[in-house]
Formats: C-alpha cells, sequence, structure tokens
C-alpha cells in the first residue's frame, strides 16, 4: 500500500457520453459503469484527474488522410447515421472524437512532462480498429497511433513500444506502424475473430520488419494462457527493445463474460497483465505508462477490469474479487504459443 497519490492520472470528459447509440455495444453505458465502479470502489481519490483538450486537424493528419478526416466531419454535420454495418456517428461524433484523441494527447503531455507517470485516457470512440482513410469497427480516429506520432513529433522519442490487448487484433494500429523501425506494435487477439487480420507471420515490414509482433490466441483463453503469453514473449520482448514510452491499447472483451468474443480472463487476468506491464515500464521507460479505452462490452465485467488495471498500475493493494482456477494451460493454447515463439525467434531471443 505504498500509493503515491499523484502517480496515476486518467482523463475523462463528460461530452464522452454524447457520441452513443441505443443498444449498439459501443454506448455511453460502457463509460458511466466505469465511473461509478470509481467512485464504490473508493478509487478516484487516489486518481489525478485530466480534463481532456481537442486534438487540432494536425495532430489527427499525422495518421489519417485530410480527405478522411474532412469525410467525418461533413458526414457527422449531415446527420448521416452510420459510416458502416458496424461504425454509428451522431451530429456532435466528430468533435468528440476530437476531444477522444485529444484525451490521450493530453494524457501523454502528462506522462511526458510534469504529470503522472501513469495516465489512463478513459475516452469514447475508441481507436484501434481506424485505418488512414477508413472508419470501422466503432473506430473513427486512431487514438493511440495518433499519440504515438505525437511522442516522435514532439517529444523526439525513437522507441515507443505499443500493446494491445483489446480481443480484437488492432488492425489500424498495425498498418500505421509497420513499416516504421520506431514503434513497436505487440497484440494479443482472438482467433479466428473479427476483424480478421493480425496472423502471427505479419512481422511488419522493410525498416519495421520484426516490430510488429502478432500473437493470435485461441478463443477460450484466459489468465493461465495470458500469463504465459506475457512470460514468454510480451515481456521478453519489451526488455530487448527497450522501450522510452509504453502505450497500451485498453480493451477489456477478452473478459470472460463479453458479449462479442470468446476469452476467458478474469479480473485476476488483467490485474496480472497490468502488473506486468508497470513492471516493465519502471525497468526501461521511468515508468511511463500511457493507456487509453478500446473495447469491452460487458458493462460490470469491464468495469471490474478497469479498475484492477488502475489497481496494478497504481499499486493500490485492493483485494481482487475475481480470479480463474489454477488450471494447466490449455494444449491448443500451448501449441499456438510454441508457433509464435518460432516466429518471433528470427527477432527476438525467447
Ligand atoms: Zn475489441
Amino acid at each position: 500500500m505504498s500509493a503515491n497519490n499523484t502517480k496515476l492520472g486518467i482523463v475523462y470528459h463528460k461530452d464522452y457520453l454524447i457520441h452513443t447509440q441505443g443498444h449498439h455495444p459501443e454506448r455511453k453505458e460502457r463509460l458511466e459503469h466505469i465511473t461509478s465502479a470509481l467512485e464504490n470502489r473508493g478509487i478516484s481519490e487516489k486518481l489525478t484527474m485530466i480534463d481532456p483538450v481537442p486534438a487540432s486537424v494536425d495532430d489527427i493528419a499525422l495518421v489519417h488522410d485530410s480527405g478522411y478526416i474532412k469525410t467525418i466531419e461533413e458526414a457527422c454535420n449531415s446527420g448521416q447515421r452510420n459510416l458502416d454495418m458496424d461504425t454509428y456517428i451522431v451530429p456532435e461524433s466528430y468533435r468528440v472524437a476530437l476531444l477522444s484523441a485529444g484525451g490521450v494527447l493530453t494524457g501523454l503531455r502528462g506522462v511526458m512532462g510534469i504529470g503522472p507517470d501513469i495516465v489512463f485516457a478513459l475516452n469514447r470512440p475508441p481507436g484501434h480498429h481506424a485505418e488512414r482513410s477508413r472508419a470501422m469497427g466503432f473506430c473513427l480516429f486512431n487514438n493511440i497511433a495518433i499519440a504515438a506520432e505525437v511522442a516522435k513529433r514532439d517529444y523526439g522519442l525513437k522507441r515507443i513500444a505499443v500493446v494491445d490487448w483489446d480481443v480484437h487484433h488492432g488492425n489500424g494500429t498495425q498498418h500505421a506502424f509497420e513499416d516504421d523501425p520506431e514503434v513497436l506494435f505487440i497484440s494479443t487477439h482472438q482467433s479466428p475473430a473479427y476483424p480478421g487480420t493480425g496472423h502471427l507471420k505479419e512481422v511488419g515490414r522493410g525498416t519495421g520488419e520484426g516490430l510488429t509482433v502478432n500473437i493470435p490466441m485461441p478463443p477460450g483463453s484466459g489468465d493461465i494462457e495470458y500469463g504465459l503469453i506475457f512470460d514468454q514473449v510480451i515481456i521478453p520482448v519489451l526488455d530487448q527493445f527497450q522501450p522510452e514510452l509504453l502505450l497500451i491499447s485498453s480493451g477489456h472483451d477478452a473478459y470472460r463474460h463479453d458479449p462479442l468474443a470468446g476469452m476467458s480472463l478474469t479480473h485476476q487476468g488483467f490485474y496480472d497483465m497490468a502488473d506486468k506491464l508497470r513492471q516493465a515500464a519502471e525497468k526501461h521507460c521511468q515508468g511511463r505508462v500511457l493507456l487509453c479505452l478500446e473495447g469491452g462490452y460487458h458493462l460490470e465485467g469491464q468495469a471490474g477490469a478497469v479498475i484492477q488495471v488502475l489497481n496494478a498500475m497504481g499499486n493500490f493493494g485492493l483485494p481482487v474479487t475475481e480470479r480463474s482456477p489454477d488450471l494447466d494451460p490449455t494444449r491448443h493454447a500451448q501449441a499456438r504459443l510454441e508457433e509464435v515463439l518460432q516466429v518471433q525467434r528470427k527477432y527476438w531471443s525467447l
């Protein structure tokens, strides 16, 4: 219980609730459950609250085509309701999307400046599926990719690690940095599942070859399997890459009851992943971690997962109320781990 109360910050704005549509899984209630859980579990007073500043169009254009940015603005202004089958907009969505990306950037300025070492942006809409010129999978602008680009532009960072533990592959983020030697992208995701990318043999290309680490995991994978992947792949890769900043695409849809996926992570599993990454950040980048919200559609489950991620990041010592039984990893998961190791041993000592 050695919590330094100023160490951990969260970014939040009530306007993040404006972008919402009925019973769509990516709706405002996701965030409302998280903020009430923060109150109920008594965590709020341990956190520094940070108000987001909207991103500029120039910031967004580091990752997205300017024509695409304009299209989103015009679609929202025109009252259009959907960008594709999955991705809705409301008239205010463009402004909220700038505030969502801006929330992650405001968090970045805190982490890189005199703010808390660790910031979790509780922002919406999410971003990791958004491609350079295409909205996808509930995402308009790729918030975390924009943050990585701004970290390079404004702070001159040369080694940025992005870990994406959302249950879906972060296709937009991978594509933004596939040939970039300064950004390491590591994704755990259910396979097969939406969006179908993130094959283990997608390893980056050109000067970025070896800096895309895809870890597709069989449905049903839980705390034990994720623990194995973190211990045998993700942490050793981070130890060798030695990031100057750690970014986390924190989706919570690998939670065991998530309605859009089929994984088995419990709150203990989320605590463990966050704890391992916090320790890696302390070792390599003065504890600097910036997390942003991606998916997670079981309202109570996701809120509990966020609490445990903050618990681990802030070293608060709160009890973890849910854990999986101590089983051995499934044979299927072990076989997949071997395949990942085989591919990645070309680039890392594993
Ligand atoms: Zn997801």
